[in-house]
């Protein structure tokens, strides 16, 4: 009989733990059909997140929204909240203005959350936890797509003196909901790698420290039992993409505080994924939370090992947008030609509401430590700088790219006169009035005529060579045996960072 009881028992126990299953193929396949926020992250603003969640929670049977506080600029801070139970958790997203991905994944979790209610899965977890969220606490650098507050003050250094209406808005609420987990949300620079193998880095993991000696207590194995629990849910997607954010104790940033403050507090920091699915990094998010979540709610932290914690690798150096490697370099400058690796980088900025791009040559030398988003190779390359041309008849852009000219000049003489010149990009327009078109051919001791000089002589900042910090406006071209660069020979042409030609 009581054989029996207990066989029934254990079967109805796992007839539950079936049908609750954390399946992470399935929040896979449905952050597709959840996601709410717009294509470019760059452009979802505080207007737009507050409404979103707004129309989230106003007829949610388990969602709550409630302004816990107000930004610099007078914005709201918004929580959400859901679950009713003993353990509580704090999360955080966009404290760091231009770090929107966890952002965009929390909208599609809340989405998720009201179309799944009934769930066991769901259900299990509003039994067991209560979740707190504020969804991006930094809405005026979101605004403008910037790291630091309307004070310039970065809120992650503010942990302890507190200067900030963002930073006090976060203490607050740690210390009315004194939750037992953190979660630390941001994105990286994205070109990160981990450890040596040159893999890109789409998340990193960290159980931050909260001393100097990097010491463990039980909050933080608690901690880097769940960074190793997550791990292995995310490697089934993304083997070798990620690695332990590395990073001293800081007593000035929330994650150490918090840690400190014995909240187990794991940091989940969004990179990039090279791929044709847009919105991956987003998607690990969505799962990530998911699964921290489950896990927290079953107890399934008790069987993750935390020692596993140090093996997972650092993050690497940081790839290039571009890398040419080991490719004959004219520089522009009067020097004999040399081989060398170049690495371009091009940055998104958001100047009045509208996203420019901004290129540089990032470095120049032996980069063969780390790799590029596209690598050119150079064996038989030769690499210019773009040409800076003034008045010729030419008006096509593509006639212009072919020729190697990535800027020209208008207005009549002002390439001499160094008066009255307007840089215009090349972007499709018509052009008009070029003089001094370079015929088919041109001589490598030529070649400082158009860039070096023409740049000083129109007054152009960071152009016209093949510099550090200078903009990435370059030409590739076949090596050939002569002296001299062929046009049919061009290979290549970027401009501001970002290959036009062919
Ligand atoms: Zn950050």
């Amino acid at each position: 009989m009581k054989i029996m009881r207990i066989i029934i028992l254990l079967a109805v126990g796992m007839n539950i733990a079936v049908s609750q299953a954390f399946d992470a193929k399935n929040f896979y396949k449905a952050f597709d059909k959840y996601r709410l926020a717009p294509e470019n992250l760059m452009l979802m603003r505080h207007a737009f997140v507050e409404q979103t969640l707004h129309k989230l929670c106003e007829n949610s049977d388990i969602l709550s929204m409630e302004r816990v506080g107000t930004s610099v600029k007078g914005r709201s801070i918004n929580m959400v909240s859901f679950g009713h139970g003993e353990t509580r958790l704090l999360l955080w997203s966009q404290m760091h203005g231009n770090e929107p991905t966890a952002t965009a994944a929390l909208l599609a979790v809340f989405n998720y959350l009201n179309n799944h209610q009934d769930e066991p899965f769901i259900k299990q977890l509003l039994d067991r936890l209560s979740v707190h969220i504020i969804v991006m606490l930094n809405p005026d650098g979101a605004q403008v797509f910037r790291r630091r507050n309307a004070m310039g003050i970065d809120i992650n250094r503010d942990a302890r003196l507190l200067r900030s209406p963002e930073a006090q808005t976060l203490k607050a609420m740690k210390e009315r909901i004194n939750p037992q987990f953190g979660f630390n949300l941001h994105d990286m620079g994205g070109r990160e790698t981990v450890g040596d193998t040159k893999k890109l880095l789409t998340i990193a993991l960290m159980a931050p420290p909260f001393n100097r000696a990097n010491e463990d207590s039980p909050t933080r194995v608690r901690a880097k039992k769940l960074v190793v629990y997550l791990k292995k849910i995310l490697d089934e997607f993304m083997p070798g993409h990620l690695a332990r954010y590395k990073a001293d104790y800081m007593p000035r940033a929330f994650g150490d505080a918090m840690q400190n403050w014995g909240v187990s507090t794991v940091l989940i920091e969004s990179g990039m994924h090279d791929g044709s699915d847009l919105h991956f990094v987003e998607r690990m998010n969505f799962i990530a939370l998911f699964a921290a979540f489950d896990a927290i709610a079953k107890d399934k932290l008790e069987h993750s090992d935390a020692k596993e914690y140090a093996a997972i690798p650092l993050e690497g150096p940081e790839v290039f947008d571009i890398l040419i490697s080991n490719a004959l370099i004219c520089n522009g400058d009067l020097i004999r030609p040399f081989r060398a690796d170049i690495g371009v980088n091009r940055d998104a900025t958001l100047i009045n509401g509208r996203i420019e791009y901004n290129s540089s040559i990032e470095d120049i030398g032996d980069l063969d430590i780390t790799t590029g988003l596209k690598v050119i190779n150079g064996k038989n390359l030769i690499v210019t700088p773009g040409l800076i041309v003034s008045g010729t008849e030419e008006t096509e852009v593509e006639k212009l790219l072919e020729r190697g000219i990535t800027t020209y000049v208008t207005g009549n003489g002002a390439a001499e006169k160094g008066k009255d010149a307007v840089r215009v990009r090349l972007s499709g327009k018509k052009i008009l009035q070029l003089k001094s078109m370079p015929d088919g051919k041109l001589n490598l001791k030529e070649l400082p005529v158009y860039t070096v000089d023409a740049a000083k002589a129109i007054g152009l900042k960071n152009t016209g060579r093949l510099q550090k910090e200078f903009i990435a406006d370059l030409l590739i071209f076949r090596q050939a045996d002569t002296g001299e660069l062929d046009f049919k020979n061009l290979k290549y042409v970027i401009k501001n960072g970002r290959i036009v030609f062919p």
